[in-house]
């Protein structure tokens, strides 16, 4: 048996163990994951504890991505982006990064063109950062924009190497949506229990307009909704989450797991 786990703070709401579980089952593969609450002061014992015991893998979640940088080896792509989100044990403890290519793939799956595309990306947290680096270097123009003006500055500084990154706060959301093609929440507005909230509402959308909020619970976010409205195309965050599982599978394991069984498990653990 093959131990694999999620380490955050707090973690008892990840739908990574049933995610992964179910992927394991349907490979016939003797593999069990679990969510492990972990503070950030306890994360360098927990990951080098995990490595000890033989685990097969870690993700990570918050507050713990950005942490981990300075605990494992991280590959290039995580050191650009600056967060781990993966942990893989097989040659020592190497730190990966899987979210920005979960967002990337979520995009191109709904013919989402992105390069030489403008993209409006709310929020400057972890997810952002992924999400920032990923798009500029596949070619798109981003924006990044952020409640606190001053993560959105230093972010695209951090980021900005990877192509055209620029930043803003959000006092002018309509000027900045009246430019862009894509609008990508990565903020924790409209998650639960605040469902009613969003940022960009109807009247300032477009039909030619595509509006991917990487919030999932729940899955058609307010945000989701108001896009509906305008006639606009609509990303809701599940395979987001299914693609950076998917790939932290394939890391650890070196199989391609069943997609549409892990996208069906989360759904249903949403519904
Ligand atoms: P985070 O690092 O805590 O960042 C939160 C972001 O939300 C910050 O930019 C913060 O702005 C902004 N924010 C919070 N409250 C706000 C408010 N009232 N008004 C405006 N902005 C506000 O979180 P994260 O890890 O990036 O995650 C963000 C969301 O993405 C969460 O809902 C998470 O569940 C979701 N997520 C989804 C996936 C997926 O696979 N689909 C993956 C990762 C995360 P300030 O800087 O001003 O505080």
């Amino acid at each position: 048996m093959k131990l694999f786990g999620v380490l955050g703070d707090p973690v008892s709401h990840s739908l990574s163990p049933a995610m992964h579980n179910a992927a394991f089952k349907a490979l016939g593969m003797d593999c069990e994951y679990h969510a492990f609450r972990v503070s950030a002061d306890s994360l360098h014992d927990a990951i080098h504890g995990a490595f000890a015991l033989g685990f097969g893998g870690l993700n990570l979640t918050i507050p713990l991505k950005e942490k981990a940088l300075a605990i494992v080896k991280p590959t290039d792509l995580a050191k650009q982006i600056g967060a781990v989100n993966t942990v893989d044990f097989k040659n020592g403890i190497v730190g990966h990064n899987t979210d920005g290519l979960g967002a990337r793939m979520a995009l191109t799956e709904n013919d989402v063109e992105i390069k030489g595309k403008k993209v409006l990306l709310l929020g400057a947290g972890g997810a952002a950062r992924a999400i920032a680096f990923t798009l500029a270097a596949e070619g798109a123009i981003v924006t990044i924009s952020n409640r606190t003006p001053e993560r959105a500055f230093s972010l695209a500084k951090e980021v900005g190497k990877a192509g055209i990154i620029s930043a803003s706060g959000m006092e002018d959301l309509k000027n900045l949506v009246r430019n862009t093609d894509i609008i990508i929440n990565s903020t924790a507005i409209g998650m639960f229990p605040g469902v009613s909230e969003t940022l960009v509402t109807s009247d300032m959308m477009r039909t030619d307009l595509v509006v991917f909020d990487i919030v999932y619970n729940p899955i058609n976010t307010r945000l989701l909704q108001e896009a509906k409205i305008a006639g606009a195309k609509t990303i809701d965050g599940v395979m987001m989450l299914v693609y950076q599982g998917a790939e932290a599978f394939k890391i650890w394991t070196g199989k391609t797991p069943p997609v549409d069984i892990m996208e069906k498990t989360v759904r249903e653990e949403l519904a």
